[in-house]
């Protein structure tokens, strides 16, 4: 089955087309300035060419559109027609408590999503208004919701309960739900895989450092805890977000500056986290050439990430009562070196024995601890695009035993 995954934005939009009996991804592209002056489309037939066309695309319908020309184009394309997508898979960042897995969407679906906007008041609205813009262009094709959050909802209550009054909780859905749940997911698979190790038997920390970031405890293929909160702010220190917090110093800040609520919550979300500390980037590029120049705030900013990350390697250790594997992933877990070796570093008592030398890769399968370790680091790029497409195969095929 080929199988399109889009993953929609605000004024964005990343997709891919999957051919499952394979699992080859057979092209994949980028929307960009939907709705704005310059949107253009990059597509790429994998392997073969990409081609770049900007033209004006008022909204995701039209963005959608030229995804579909795109994937049908003689030169470009990949299908022949659109009847030969056999589904489609959408990323959707929160389903609240409503869904534990994918689903197929219907109209109450729909609905439900819509109640969880509340949510994720920028991510639920342009996943919506991707999954209605394929039902109007592509009515007959049937479609798969995917969620961030659908694999945290194993985690037990003692997890996910905040320790404010609970009507909070019961009034107002206030609890913890993690995100990232697609590419956690996949790496715990892998992991499982790589380990040759059934994930029943397995306890996996797996740590998704990217510009947002955060880790989670699996024990059992189940997810117990994960860093990530109500929203993507709480956890970990990340690009520009503040991660944990005392929450009384939203209110300081706010009469300190004299500022509206919404502006504290946008200093949290958007000038916090490392950019915040080093006032150089949020880019940990940026940061580890500042700090090897020798820039202070660069070097305590790395020093502040990699402590917050330890601190909940070390938190996830005592609840599962042990680890048999970490895992990095996205794009720093994949590409630093340096980062994965400081996290790792001086953590033999708990079993963790970096090798240096396997650790010097990027962007590739790898163990990279030393054969002596008694806990395996796993270095495995995520790809949130196939698990959409896989659970997506699993749920029609699902539907047509029914
Ligand atoms: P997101 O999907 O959350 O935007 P990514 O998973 O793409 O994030 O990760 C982006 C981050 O990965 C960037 O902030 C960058 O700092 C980091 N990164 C990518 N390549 C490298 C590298 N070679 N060395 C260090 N950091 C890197």
């Amino acid at each position: 089955m080929k199988v399109l995954v889009i993953n929609c934005g605000s004024s964005s939009l990343k997709y891919q087309v999957l051919d499952m009996d394979g699992e080859i991804l057979m092209a994949k592209g980028l929307v960009e300035r939907i709705g704005l002056d310059g949107s253009v489309i990059r597509h790429e037939k994998v392997g073969q060419d990409k081609f770049v066309n900007e033209t004006p695309m008022k909204d995701h319908k039209e963005a959608i559109k030229q995804v579909l020309d795109a994937i049908v184009d003689q030169e470009h394309g990949v299908l022949k027609s659109m009847a030969e997508i056999g589904a489609v898979g959408h990323r959707v960042v929160h389903a609240g408590e409503k869904y534990a897995c994918s689903v197929m969407i219907n109209d109450d679906v729909i609905k439900a999503l819509e109640e969880c906007v509340e949510l994720a008041p920028l991510h639920n609205p342009p996943n919506l208004l991707g999954i209605n813009a394929c039902k109007e262009l592509m009515p007959d094709i049937p479609m798969v919701g995917v969620f961030d959050t659908a694999f945290h909802q194993t985690m037990p209550p003692e997890s996910y309960i905040y320790a404010i009054p609970f009507d909070y909780y019961t009034k107002y859905g206030i609890r913890r739900y993690g995100f990232h749940g697609t590419s956690h997911k996949y790496v715990a698979q892998r992991a499982s895989e790589i380990l040759n190790v059934n994930l029943d038997d397995l306890k996996i920390i797996t740590c998704h450092l990217g510009n947002g970031a955060s880790l989670s405890a699996i024990k059992r293929g189940k997810c117990i805890d994960t860093s990530m909160g109500f929203t993507p702010l709480e956890g970990l220190v990340m690009g520009t977000r503040c991660g944990d917090l005392d929450p009384a110093i939203v209110s300081y800040i706010r009469e300190k500056e004299n500022l509206p609520f919404g502006q504290v919550n946008e200093i949290l979300n958007k000038k916090s986290g490392v950019l915040g500390i080093s006032g150089v980037s949020s880019d940990f590029r940026d940061l580890e050439d500042a700090a090897a120049e020798g820039n202070e705030r660069a070097q305590l900013a790395l020093k502040v990430f990699s402590h917050r990350v330890r601190f909940y390697i070390g938190a996830y250790i005592a609840e599962m009562n042990g680890v048999d594997a970490i895992v990095f992933t996205a794009g720093l877990g994949e590409n630093s070196i340096n980062m994965r070796d400081i996290i790792c570093n001086d953590l033999g008592n708990l079993g963790i024995k970096l090798d240096l030398v396997k650790n010097r890769i990027r962007g590739k399968e790898a163990i990279i601890s030393r054969d002596d370790s008694p806990v395996k680091v796993i270095l495995i790029p995520t790809n949130e695009e196939l698990m959409i497409a896989r659970d997506t195969v699993d749920i029609i095929a699902g539907e047509t035993k029914k």
